[in-house]
């Protein structure tokens, strides 16, 4: 089948290598000169995918607090895919760290205790939690200095069983580099996108069997009224399969609107990172500061580099890190790793998530066309599980990849620190 794709982030290239895999002929086209990440070292704001400037974190039972059981369940889905599709870029000869397993953290000063305390109990009455996912669970002093002797003495703590990380630059690399044969155009930019065809600035419109419209907060087009006398396949659309009920049920206004009217009101949400450089400070897993004010993580990276972030602010200013920003995530990190003090602030980054009215992800199929939008603050967690649903939908099951049974812990178990499941492609703790 000759597949075009609009848009080369993290749903574009996932797409990309899943589709040539399967023996499809893909073509992508993106407006990035290239599909390397941009440089680094600088403390501007960007405009390029958001899956760039991502931290990676893939925190399902986290997330909770800020999204619905649907989100909690695809991703705990994608826990799995993505180290399937770590393992099998590793099969490639892929050699850089690319995802890593070791349960996260969420840590909550004795002052703030109230606050981290509501936190827990929305996540513990999540009706999610208790059916599909491990509950967090509590560490005393010791076991915290075990676990992570770099965090804060006095540090309440939790421990967030099989939750894991990407590396986002790396792997967005990566599977621009393992999608054998796809026809890649940057430097295009993608107008239009509709069943069958794709709307090419300067190119005019190239035909395709099935036209792929991820384009992210670059989607966003004036609505087009209805065609008039056209009779249009029923679209399917939803989270996935089984998310589709709830979703329709809980936002019946949603599936009333065509799918380019609803992507048509994507919006940008502003979020802020910064990268620390602190050589002997070891993390081995995110740590995520349950705090009053501020959501704020620490995601440690190879090559002693630490990612914290970030803010949400309903903007779409896309200029660089604000000073109350930096001071607000720099300050909750020191307090939660004291050792910090000493590193070294290498880079800055803001950047738009893309987002729908209700926050929530939108896939629309139709004979010739498949849509993804409205990642919002969770592009990475639920990737792989919307490509495999959407892709299911569109008649085109993704090739198998090359991996392991997803490494799920039974019964509540917990992953201890000797428990971290070992592979090649995780990412070794920074030294
Ligand atoms: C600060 C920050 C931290 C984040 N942290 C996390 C995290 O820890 N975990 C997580 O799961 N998610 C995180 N996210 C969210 C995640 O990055 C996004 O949800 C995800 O990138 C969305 O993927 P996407 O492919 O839809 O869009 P994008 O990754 O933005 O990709 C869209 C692509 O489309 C291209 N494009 C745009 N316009 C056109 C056009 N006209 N024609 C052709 N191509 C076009 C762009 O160049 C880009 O390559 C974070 C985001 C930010 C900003």
């Amino acid at each position: 089948m000759r597949i075009g794709l609009a848009g080369a982030g993290v749903l574009g290239r996932l797409l990309a290598w899943q589709l040539s895999r399967a023996g499809h002929a893909v073509t992508v086209f993106d407006p990035a000169p290239g599909p390397q990440a941009p440089p680094t070292g600088q403390l501007g704001a960007v405009q390029h995918a958001a899956g760039f400037t991502a931290a990676g974190m893939l925190s399902p039972v986290a997330e909770l607090d800020n999204a619905g059981p649907d989100i909690a369940r695809l991703g705990w889905r994608s826990l799995a895919l993505w180290r399937e599709v770590a393992d099998t870029l590793r099969a490639e000869g892929c050699t850089t760290p690319l995802f890593a397993q070791h349960g996260s953290l969420m840590v909550a000063h004795s002052a703030d205790l109230g606050a981290a305390r509501r936190v827990l109990a929305r996540l513990e009455t999540a009706p999610t939690l208790s059916a599909d996912l491990p509950p967090p669970r509590p560490l005393d002093r010791a076991a915290l200095a075990e676990l992570e002797p770099a965090l804060a003495p006095g540090l309440h703590a939790w421990l967030l069983p099989g939750e894991a990380q990407v590396m986002p630059r790396e792997m967005l690399a990566a599977l621009a580099e393992h999608a054998h044969g796809v026809d890649w155009r940057w430097g295009c930019r993608v107008e239009r996108v509709e069943p069958g065809a794709l709307h090419i600035e300067g190119l005019g419109v190239l035909p395709f069997d099935l036209a792929v419209d991820v384009r992210g907060l670059g989607a966003r087009t004036k609505p087009t009224p209805p065609r008039p006398n056209t009779v249009r396949p029923e679209p399917v659309e939803g989270l996935s399969h089984s998310g589709q009920e709830g979703l329709q049920q809980a936002q019946p206004e949603r599936n009333a609107l065509q799918a380019t009217d609803l992507v048509s009101r994507v919006r940008g949400v502003r979020g802020e990172i910064i990268w620390l450089h602190a050589p002997g400070v070891n993390l081995q897993r995110p740590v995520r500061l349950l705090h009053p004010r501020h959501r704020v993580y620490i995601v440690p990276r190879p090559g002693n580099l630490f990612v914290v972030g970030a803010s949400e602010i309903e903007s779409e200013d896309r200029s660089p890190v604000s000073l109350r920003s930096a001071v607000e995530l720099m300050a909750a990190a020191h307090s939660a790793v004291p050792e910090l003090a000493e590193a070294r602030i290498v880079h800055m980054e803001a950047n738009l998530r893309p987002a729908l009215p209700d926050n929530e992800p939108h896939t629309h199929t139709e004979p010739g066309l498949l849509r993804i939008n409205g990642l919002f603050r969770h592009g990475w967690l639920l990737a792989p599980a919307l490509v495999q649903d959407a892709l299911v939908g569109t008649g085109l099951p993704p090739a198998p990849l090359r991996g392991f049974s997803p490494p799920v812990p039974e019964g509540g178990h917990s992953l201890g620190p000797g428990e971290a499941r070992s592979s090649a492609v995780l990412v070794n703790s920074p030294h």
